[in-house]
């Protein structure tokens, strides 16, 4: 069985202090919560006290993103090699990166292509935007994606997807259970083809998308869903803690 993954990124949010005081509210509660990797991915500069804070705990620490080359006149961004050692995760390919900063599926691919030789475990987000929805074509984004994201790149053990339809990311309007399932599964099939079955059945896919502890429940009941890549609802250290909780329950009771 597939151990569960839950992940919150906090986005563009919180001071360095805020962030050590987030996670020191949730930290005793997330440790005496077994059965679920959970991850935190504060900014870039809150990255290196949030560490401290966790470690030797059972919470882990992912950046939000990175650049893909090793080192140089890259002015304002940072390379994978900085982040060893600071955290173990690293969020890749999320809708805001490719909405805001104009990342293609190349781009995303080179990152996570980086992110791996250096030993950091890539969350690769994929997700279609409502248009592309509403014009009958999720699959073919949601392939595109996936096979140019993960092109030329030899199965990575450690690679996590996060299905997050673009329409449910910060809007409260979450994809239905049976949906985010359904897509999930295609995911599923498509790694299959480039990796085998038994890569494809081992490997974890995350749900994003307005997940709260009020819905975290019925995604976690799908077969196919295996945790949540959370936004909004992890900058809350309460509504965090208990989808944490609800993920592990929701396991245990399968
Ligand atoms: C996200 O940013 O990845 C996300 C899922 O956000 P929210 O939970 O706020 O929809």
């Amino acid at each position: 069985m597939r151990v569960p993954i839950i992940a919150g990124n906090w986005k563009m949010n919180t001071t360095i202090a805020e962030a050590e005081a987030l996670v020191r509210q949730m930290l005793p509660e997330l440790e005496t919560i077994d059965g679920v990797e959970t991850v935190v991915c504060p900014p870039f500069v809150s990255l290196d006290a949030v560490s401290r804070l966790t470690q030797g705990t059972s919470v882990q620490v992912g950046a939000q993103n990175l650049y893909h080359e090793p080192k140089g006149a890259y002015t304002g961004e940072v390379a994978p090699g900085m982040l060893v050692g600071v955290c173990r995760w690293v969020i890749l390919g999320h809708s805001e990166r490719r909405q805001y900063f104009h990342e293609d599926d190349r781009l995303v691919n080179q990152k996570v292509a980086a992110a791996l030789d250096v030993g950091l475990k890539p969350i690769l987000a994929v997700g279609e935007r409502l248009e592309e929805r509403e014009a009958g074509r999720t699959e073919e984004v949601i392939a595109r994606q996936v096979r140019v994201g993960l092109e030329s790149i030899p199965a990575p053990e450690s690679l996590v997807i996060a299905y997050e339809p673009v329409w449910a990311i910060g809007t409260g309007r979450a994809a239905s259970g049976d949906d985010a399932n359904e897509t999930i599964g295609l995911i599923r099939g498509l790694v299959a083809k480039q990796y085998g079955d038994a890569f494809a059945q081992r490997m974890r896919v995350l749900y994003g998308g307005s997940m709260t502890q009020d819905n975290v429940g019925g995604y976690m009941a799908m077969p196919e869903i295996d945790g949540g890549l959370i936004g909004g609802a992890s900058l809350k250290a309460g509504d965090f803690v208990s989808i944490v909780r609800q993920a592990a329950e929701a396991r245990r009771g399968q």
